[in-house]
């Protein structure tokens, strides 16, 4: 692949660049909505993810080639929103302080863009890890999910929660990152051998999900608002337990009272699911995996009948561990806990396109000239 984006870089720019990094793309198995009520995720790195090849150039200009939205060129220094892709490249370029000189970038990436596999936080790892090496930069890694969550919620003004960064950058092979959203304390935790990860395209484009993302955003915000009324020390959802929730219960309306239920009861299953894991109980996990997407579907109400239909058929498969809505919902991908080695009869047994990974590593350079 490596070579693949040189020549990429060459034939865009007729140079050769100076580096050339990797970040993955990211599934969350369990933990939905959590991460901006300061709670629990568990999600996996994927080997699919996005590279970028950069050098510097002298004429202050900075020019990107995407294979996957075309050109955008700007004067470095300026961080301008235009509203598309390169407001993710000068979010970054903008919170890292980098010198305001010239560059060429190429960008390639193997993730569906924009379906909810993460391929912005891939896009911005990548970036900020190429320009940190390029500048060589002294910016730690938790400096570097900063920026680039930073770039995406206040430059790109997307609000998004910090773990698609934090995975895209920390992830380790073979585990799942069990991140408490809040502190970013975190620990990996091994996945089973036995089990390989598939993500299920529904085929259901989100096309009015942000709105509706940001209505969520919204109900669990008015559940705090009213939490708070009794316990006013509480910062997040994710602080309330069911006793708290009941008794301010009415105190709020009915919609912003399930969405809570939901973020607690999520939080107490992405710690059950860790230690299920751990403990290599796949039936159990497979109950849990049940009950998250029950409560998505039910209390946060964020699915579709299509897509619990088609949960339902996948769940039935015999070498099927857990599937479930991932992502901010109403459409998107599942992810599926299966079998390894039984990934043929998976994608058999469904229309649905679909991709396969095992956990994978976070961001790492590629190439850089001696
Ligand atoms: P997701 O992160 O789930 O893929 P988002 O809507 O958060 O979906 O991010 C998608 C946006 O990120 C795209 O519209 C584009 O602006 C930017 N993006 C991601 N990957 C690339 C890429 N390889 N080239 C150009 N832009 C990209
Ligand atoms: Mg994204």
């Amino acid at each position: 692949m490596i070579e693949e984006i040189r020549e990429g870089f060459s034939a865009t720019f007729g140079t050769e660049p100076e580096v050339i990094s990797f970040a993955p793309g990211r599934v969350n198995i369990i933990g939905e909505h959590t991460d901006y009520n300061g709670g629990l995720v568990l999600p996996a790195a994927i080997r699919y993810g996005t590279y970028v090849a950069v050098s510097r150039a002298a004429d202050g200009k900075i020019e990107v080639y995407s294979e996957n939205a075309g050109w955008e060129r700007w004067d470095a220094g300026v961080f301008e929103r235009r509203g598309n892709f390169g407001d993710y490249l000068r979010g970054v370029l903008k919170f890292m302080e980098a010198p305001a000189e010239g560059l060429r970038a190429y960008i390639k990436s193997s993730l569906p863009v924009g379906s909810g596999l993460s391929s912005s936080a891939a896009l911005e790892v990548s970036f900020a890890l190429a320009i940190q090496k390029i500048f060589s930069l002294d910016i730690s890694g938790i400096e570097i999910v900063r920026v680039c969550h930073r770039a995406e919620s206040e430059f790109v003004g997307v609000r998004c929660g910090i773990m698609d960064q934090f995975v895209s950058f920390f992830a380790k092979k073979e585990h799942l990152i069990l991140l408490d959203t809040q502190s970013l304390h975190h620990e990996y935790i091994p996945f089973p051998s036995s089990l390989t990860l598939a993500m299920v395209d529904t085929g259901i484009r989100r096309s009015l999900s942000s709105s509706r993302y940001n209505q969520r955003r919204e109900e669990c915000r008015r559940a705090l608002e009213a939490v708070k009324k009794l316990f006013p020390d509480v910062e997040n959802l994710s602080q309330v337990n069911e006793e708290m929730l009941l008794s301010t219960r009415p105190l709020m309306d009915e919609a912003s009272f399930k969405r809570a239920m939901h973020v607690i009861s999520e939080n107490q299953r992405v710690s059950l699911l860790a230690d299920f894991l751990r403990a290599g109980d796949l039936c159990m996990v497979e109950k849990i995996m049940k009950l998250a997407h029950q409560s998505l579907s039910e209390d946060f109400e964020v699915s579709l009948p299509d897509i619990d239909d088609l949960v339902e058929k996948i769940s039935s498969l015999p070498f099927v561990y857990g599937a479930r809505l991932t992502g901010a919902g109403f459409g998107g991908f599942l992810i599926v806990l299966l079998l390894k080695g039984r990934e043929k009869e998976l994608q058999r047994s469904i229309n649905q396109p679909l991709l396969f990974s095992r956990p994978w590593s976070g961001a790492e350079l590629l190439y850089s000239v001696p």
